[in-house]
């Protein structure tokens, strides 16, 4: 099948968080089962481009109220071919994502619809188009309405993936128009949230839907899951999968990493302990080869859990334990956890900022991670946390319960804990600590954590399958 992948961010050219990683992974998985993948991002100044050297690949147009726009098409190397799209709404400056929804919904508008018009230009006709997320619903809408009578794009199937629910694009409404959008009847049949927001227009429109985990995708169903969608998404579960994403198992192997000062695998795993100091050394702790190394890697958010964390990382570091933090986001927790560096000089550390290499060598010396979200629709954090030796401690939610097997059970990799509240949180810290004390065990759960299979070969033969039923769908459509 022809596929082209769209997302708003992708490892290695832009990544903010783990959609970036997906964007990155996914399309070479799904070219290694044969299939002719090509990913499209917007070609932000953000982007390295002496890096990458994109080269000039061909034009085109998007149609608008003010006239038409004008986009360029540049093709970049990569383990698929990258197609990035330049034009006015794409910035050319350092920004990604704006806090404006005029400038994000015009940016979003533009790539999506610039993406269908690109393939045109460059003669590629997709089987599926995999769009990702909000930024990317006006191009599945566009399929479903104007696509179905354009001889181009008439057999063209759609899958779209929710990677965030939250995150719709609220407020775009306004600027469809300028796109050509908000003809009717096509918009009137849409609920009237979805005619106000980027992602109602791809998720009702879509062949197939995915969100990124089987418990996640049950979970969005119930009012408090669903953000207000839930009418919409209980109409549309039929459609409705969850596919478990997977990391990059070859960018993310402690056995080749550079980022770290000793490289191991499960079988070399008293390595780790050079990183362990390392880690400790750099972020400027006191050397404690006794106390448990907690660490952190994450968007600072209310999604992750820090209202309940913070509290319990004080009682955490007045008995003993020890924090490296890694995040950056909301300045309400930037203040939280920057004061309990200030409070626990030498026991907590905390680097306000987003340093992949750095994340690295938490990954792979810290002797856990904490991920206490409050939802978590698939998270990576866990899953390269386990490939680098560091058990995972986090909430039973989301991808999160899908990817770690709790200790009580004899084939655990990590710590679950159920309830959202600190009680539950340090009830799992503690739990932790006692398997800590007995080494074998919890070597035992380490290795466990490492020998695990997070590669993408199980998800993107899912993607396969999904993508044929798209294209029933479409078919059925058109017939
Ligand atoms: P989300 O997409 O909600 O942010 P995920 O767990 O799916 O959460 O993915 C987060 C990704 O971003 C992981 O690869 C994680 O290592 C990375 N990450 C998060 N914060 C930082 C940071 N401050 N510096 C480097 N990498 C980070």
């Amino acid at each position: 099948m022809k596929v082209l992948f769209l997302a708003a961010e992708a490892a290695p050219f832009v990544k903010v968080g783990g959609l970036g990683d997906v964007a990155g992974s996914l399309p070479p998985a799904l070219a290694a089962l044969g299939h002719d993948v090509r990913l499209m991002i917007p070609g932000y100044g953000a982007i390295d481009w002496a890096r990458f050297r994109p080269q000039p690949a061909g034009a085109f147009e998007v149609p608008h109220s003010g006239g038409s726009e004008p986009g360029r098409i540049w093709e970049a190397e990569s383990d698929v071919p990258v197609w990035l799209l330049t034009g006015p709404p794409i910035p050319t400056d350092r920004g990604i994502y704006s806090t404006s929804i005029a400038e994000d919904a015009r940016k979003f508008l533009f790539f999506s619809l610039g993406a269908l018009s690109a393939c045109r230009a460059l003669g590629f006709r997709p089987d599926v188009i995999h769009a990702n997320d909000w930024h990317t619903g006006p191009a599945v809408y566009r399929l479903a309405t104007v696509g179905r009578s354009d001889p181009f794009f008439r057999d063209t199937a759609s899958l779209y993936t929710i990677h965030n629910l939250p995150y719709t694009g609220r407020g775009a409404g306004p600027y469809l128009a300028e796109y050509g959008l908000a003809a009717k009847p096509a918009l009137a049949l849409l609920p009237e949230w979805a005619r106000d927001s980027l992602l109602g227009l791809g998720l009702v429109t879509a062949n197939v839907l995915t969100t990124v985990s089987p418990t996640y995708a049950r979970e969005i169903h119930p009012p408090e899951g669903g953000h207000g969608l839930e009418r919409t998404l209980r109409a549309l579960r039929d459609r409705l999968h969850g596919v478990l994403n997977g990391i990059d198992v070859r960018a993310w192997d402690p056995a080749t990493d550079p980022a770290l000062r000793e490289r191991f695998d499960s079988v070399t795993l008293e390595r780790r302990a050079v990183n362990r100091a390392a880690l400790a050394e750099e972020a400027g702790l006191v050397a404690d080869p006794d106390a448990f190394l907690l660490g952190m890697v994450s968007r600072l958010d209310s999604q992750k859990g820090f209202d309940i964390a913070l509290p319990v990382l004080s009682g955490w570091l007045e008995s003993g334990g020890q924090l490296v933090a890694l995040g950056s986001g909301d300045p309400a927790i930037e203040r939280g956890l920057a004061e309990l560096e200030l409070r626990f000089p030498g026991r907590a550390s905390v680097r306000l900022r987003f340093d992949p290499p750095y994340s690295r060598r938490i990954y792979g010396g810290a002797d856990g991670i904490l991920i206490p979200s409050r939802y978590e629709p698939c998270g990576l954090t866990q899953m390269l946390a386990m490939r680098y030796g560091a058990v995972p401690i986090a909430r039973r939610t989301g991808g999160l319960a899908d990817t770690i097997i709790d200790v009580g059970d004899p084939d655990g990799t990590g710590v679950l804990f159920d309830g959202y509240d600190t009680i539950s949180l340090a009830h799992a810290l503690d739990r932790a600590l006692r398997v800590y004390a007995q080494r074998k065990s919890w070597i035992e759960l380490q290795r466990r954590g490492m020998e695990k299979d997070f590669s993408w070969d199980r998800s993107a033969a899912q993607y396969e399958s999904l993508y044929r039923e798209a294209r029933r769908y479409r078919g059925d459509a058109a017939g």
